[in-house]
């Protein structure tokens, strides 16, 4: 891949002076994140980390990117409406892993009830990675796609201001003004004031679903005052709120603290450590609910790496988006090999094989968040140990991608400047919003660019491994 930015990356005053200029616009455009120590104040913040260049991404894959968001968009929305797909893919899962299992409870429960809610409101992300060929030749690859609680799309929506200005304080104007516009906070907000709108109640709110340590709350603030710039009123709860403070009247309208809530947008319950038996309660209520769940828990079952798997089999995908060839076509040159680990001769051979050469393959739990992959020697005693048991069917295997590495600096608070080499991973929002059957709103929202230093097989900004980034189309 082209590396625009040779000439600048070795030169250390040039790099020392554009660093502090471009921290200090980070922090006048409010690419900011609250601290570890104080995760519940905005008395001290700091910055998010950043790049301090705009990372290379060829213009085709990134074209190809957004153009097949409004097929995965319509694949989940397929999945999530889909008991028997649902049913039959996570059969083997539920089984060893307590988490999914949870989920699915709930989900079959409030099927048995009936759906109270009849709009339906998807934010997810789509995220991928430049595989390298033996050609040279890159090509995107879907690392997997976040159908719950997706975030960055408003810090990054501010960076490519900051990466503009430190092209031009380098040298290089005509570069800065290439940058593409992104603003995801407000795609991801249109589709929330469209869901709220057909819930049809003028007072009712929008209720964001928050963690207890809330350190990227500048990230959702963004969506949030692009909503109360549309006079829709937000509130922010954590699920403990919703125990203690909801209820549902016998129409199921979700209430909490006397408001009525038209939709909840779940920043948080992606992760088992979330749930005690109150909050499991507090999801089950929200579920039950008329209101919109941002995902309903379909759809982030509908995001499970089991799921994922199960759509590279051949027939899948046709099933799933019958009479779209088209868009199974995109859809499916973007998947990278995906293997099952049912028991079974299928799974006995890919564990065999991933045994013998760990490094080909990434294995993956049902878990989001970051950080809970394993690569290589210890994938290999993972599998080496769990091969001959059920519990291997809890994770899916998958084709290592392989990106090609540039330098770059990662900007972090605290910490040295130095060079690292970098691999990128492109996320597009998808937002649709869907009425009964009626698909009302369908559309790509915007991109994020994160990058990580390539020591970091695993990780995200949260996680502490990746930071923001601002594509530059080669
Ligand atoms: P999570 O739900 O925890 O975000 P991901 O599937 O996105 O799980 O994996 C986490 C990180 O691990 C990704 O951001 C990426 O850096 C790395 N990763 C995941 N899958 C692959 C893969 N197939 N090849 C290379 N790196 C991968
Ligand atoms: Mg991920």
């Amino acid at each position: 891949m082209a590396a625009p930015w040779r000439d600048v990356v070795r030169d250390a005053a040039a790099v020392r002076d554009a660093a502090a200029v471009a921290v200090d616009a980070a922090l006048l455009a409010g690419v900011l994140m609250r601290t570890g120590e104080q995760p519940l104040s905005s008395d001290v913040v700091n910055y998010a980390p950043f790049t301090l260049l705009p990372s290379a991404v060829p213009r085709a894959l990134f074209e190809q990117a957004y153009a097949v968001q409004q097929d995965f968009n319509l694949l989940v929305d397929a999945i999530s409406q889909n008991k028997e797909f649902l049913e039959q893919t996570l059969a083997s899962t539920i089984k060893v892993d307590d988490f999914t299992a949870r989920l699915f409870r709930i989900y079959m429960q409030v099927l048995e009830e009936g759906l109270a809610q009849t709009v339906f409101l998807g934010i997810n992300r789509s995220d991928y990675m430049f595989d390298c060929g033996l050609d040279g030749t890159a090509a995107l690859k879907q690392i997997e796609i976040n159908t719950i609680a997706a975030s960055f799309g408003g810090l990054t929506s501010r960076t490519a201001d900051v990466h503009g200005l430190v092209l031009k304080v380098l040298g290089k104007t005509k570069e800065a003004s290439r940058l593409l516009p992104n603003n995801p906070s407000k795609g991801l907000a249109l589709g929330i004031a469209k869901a709220w709108e057909l819930y049809g109640s003028q007072s009712a709110v929008v209720m964001f679903l928050v963690e207890e340590i809330q350190r990227n709350i500048f990230d959702q603030r963004c969506v949030e005052n692009e909503l109360w710039n549309r006079s829709i009123r937000v509130i922010r709860r954590r699920f403990r709120d919703v125990f203690e403070k909801g209820s549902l009247d016998g129409s199921r309208r979700l209430y909490i603290d006397g408001q009525e809530v038209a939709v909840v947008y779940y920043r948080e319950g992606y992760v088992p450590q979330t749930y005690d038996q109150q909050n499991w309660e507090a999801r089950l209520l929200l579920e039950r609910s008329r209101a919109v769940k941002c995902p309903d828990i379909a759809t982030q079952l509908a995001g499970t790496k089991k799921v994922q798997q199960e759509l590279s089999r051949p027939g899948t995908l046709e099933k799933l988006l019958p009479g779209r060839p088209e868009a199974v076509a995109r859809v499916r040159a973007t998947f990278a090999g995906l293997y099952s680990l049912d028991e079974g001769e299928e799974g006995d051979r890919i564990a065999a094989t991933a045994i013998a050469d760990p490094e080909r393959f990434v294995l993956k739990p049902q878990r989001e968040g970051g950080g809970n992959n394993l690569y290589g020697e210890e994938l290999r005693q993972v599998l080496e140990k769990i091969k001959d048991s059920p519990e291997r069917t809890s994770y899916i295997l998958m084709d290592k991608i392989k990106p090609q590495p540039a330098l770059n600096y990662l900007l972090r608070a605290h910490s040295p400047l130095q060079v690292s080499e970098c691999i990128s991973e492109l996320g597009i929002f998808g937002v649709y919003v869907r009425q009964g059957q009626e698909m009302v709103l369908n559309e790509a929202a915007g991109h994020l660019l994160r990058t990580k230093a390539i020591q970091h097989a695993d990780g995200g900004v949260a996680a502490g491994v990746a930071v923001l980034d601002t594509p530059y189309l080669v």
